[in-house]
């Protein structure tokens, strides 16, 4: 998976400008589709064809020193537990501040690489008396930067880069189906693996070092292994964790990526929350198959014959854009239905995996243009004249046309639709590029 660099600092400091330049340039503007929470704090970018994730922890509000105090603690803490690179802004204009030292402190306890960046040296001649006391700190690692002005920002990602090579973010080697449990805290999500895992009573181990301190439990069940990945409730989570919103964030992108399969854990007896509209955000960005799993039924009141397709249509009108992930409802703490879900999550994978023949696609590509013709605009006729599948996980389609960019994104629902009618790809995102045809 992508190593994780985040910027930690005190506030005005200049980190989120810092981020904004790292990744400004290439902040891809997907097509914007009505529900999804996006999370701005998070971008993926590369150096020197490295890639990693950048995080901003930014978004504190200065209030009283004593608030700031503990929050920007708080916030280092995490990135200690969570990043493999940090880069600790400090202002090298204002000078050496308190908060410095505390930030120093905490991040000097364990051995993450920190990279010291003493940022708003605009002009490095005139400013290299200010850059001296942030020696005193005691990192390694220090770069005279301007985040405003780009100066040095290389020099910086050089070493980021440097040192990630240094970090082992080494590939998994366990066998078996990664599913991540993922949801808001109280979803139920440690409840549904001790379920799941005590069960089965096969094999319950926990994988140390596969991620520096996640625990994986893996599991067997009906021949097949499963390994469930970063449930956040088995590791003891502290109040700290809890209280910050990007620590989840953080966390679900982590399990995410390392994902084969997204297990979205709701609570069946609780509304949709913003936060849980942010993970699955992050699981459909990620574009990773997902199943929506309804916990907690056995505590749904008054259920009768409607209430699944009621909650069923619900949940689909308010994240239209997870309508291809199917809706489990289960109960992690009477095992209603839980083993179901690892019978599922295979299916979806396969799904995820599928490929269409060339011959198959057209046909199927083909009777959908003749059924509902892309629309005509400006005199413009768009003709579709071949499709081909690009590659799975997730399945990719591209549909050579004379005028893509005249298609719209409805029409590209519509085609996806016709997809699925067809081939099913039941929890599996699906990918439809429309390019030039070339002669
Ligand atoms: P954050 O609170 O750490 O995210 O800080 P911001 O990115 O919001 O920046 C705080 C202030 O510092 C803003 O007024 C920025 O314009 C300014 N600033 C940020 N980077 C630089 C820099 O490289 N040079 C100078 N001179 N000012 C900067
Ligand atoms: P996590 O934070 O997502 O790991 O959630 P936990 O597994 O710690 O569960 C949070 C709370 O919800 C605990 O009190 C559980 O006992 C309870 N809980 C979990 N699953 C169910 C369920 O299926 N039904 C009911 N009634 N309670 C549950």
């Amino acid at each position: 998976m992508k190593p994780i660099v985040a910027i930690v600092g005190r506030p005005n400091v200049g980190k989120s400008t810092l981020f904004n330049k790292l990744v400004g340039d290439r902040v891809a503007i997907v097509d914007d589709q009505p529900g999804v929470t996006r999370d701005r704090l998070y971008r993926e970018t590369e150096w020197n064809g490295k890639e990693f994730v950048l995080v901003d922890t930014g978004g504190l509000e200065p209030r009283n020193n004593d608030f700031m105090m503990t929050k920007i603690k708080q916030q280092a803490e995490v990135a200690m537990n969570e990043a493999d690179v940090i880069l600790f802004v400090v202002d090298g204009k204002g000078g050496l501040n308190p908060l410095d030292e505390e930030i120093s402190y905490i991040l000097r306890k364990k051995n993450k690489p920190v990279v010291l960046c003493v940022n708003k040296i605009d002009n490095f001649l005139s400013q290299q008396d200010d850059i001296y006391d942030f020696w005193g700190l005691g990192f390694e690692h220090l770069v005279a930067i301007s985040g405003e002005h780009k100066v040095n920002l290389g020099d910086m990602l050089d070493m980021v880069v440097d040192l990630i090579d240094q970090v082992d973010t080494h590939e998994e080697v366990e066998d078996g189906l990664k599913i991540a449990i993922i949801g808001r805290p109280n979803a139920g999500k440690s409840s549904l693996v001790n379920r799941l895992s005590g069960e089965e009573r096969t094999i319950v181990s926990d994988i140390a070092g596969t991620t520096r301190d996640a625990i994986d439990t893996l599991i067997e069940f009906d021949g097949n292994k499963y390994l469930l990945i970063d449930t956040a409730g088995i590791r003891r989570k502290s109040k700290i964790e809890e209280s910050l919103e990007y620590y989840s964030v953080l966390r679900a992108i982590k399990t995410i990526k390392r994902a084969d399969v997204c297990l979205w854990m709701l609570d069946g007896s609780e509304g949709l929350t913003e936060q849980d509209k942010r993970i699955a955000g992050i699981a459909f960005e990620e574009k990773k198959p997902i199943i929506i799993v309804i916990n907690k039924w056995d505590a749904v009141p008054n259920k009768d014959g409607k209430t699944m397709k009621k909650m069923r249509e619900e949940l689909y009108a308010e994240l239209p854009f997870l309508s291809y992930a199917p809706i489990e409802f289960v109960s992690a703490l009477t095992g209603q239905r839980t083993t179901k879900l690892l019978e599922h999550a295979e299916m979806i994978f396969a799904e995820y995996n599928k490929r269409i023949s060339t011959g198959l696609l057209n046909t199927v590509i083909k009777e959908a243009v003749i059924m509902n013709n892309p629309p005509t605009r400006k005199g413009r006729v768009v003709k579709v004249n071949y499709a081909t599948q690009i590659s799975t996980a997730p399945p990719r389609f591209v549909l050579f046309c004379n005028y893509p960019e005249l298609i719209h994104f409805s029409y590209s629902r519509y085609i996806e639709n016709k997809l699925r009618e067809a081939f099913g790809f039941e929890g599996s995102p699906i990918d439809i590029i429309f390019e030039k045809k070339h002669d």
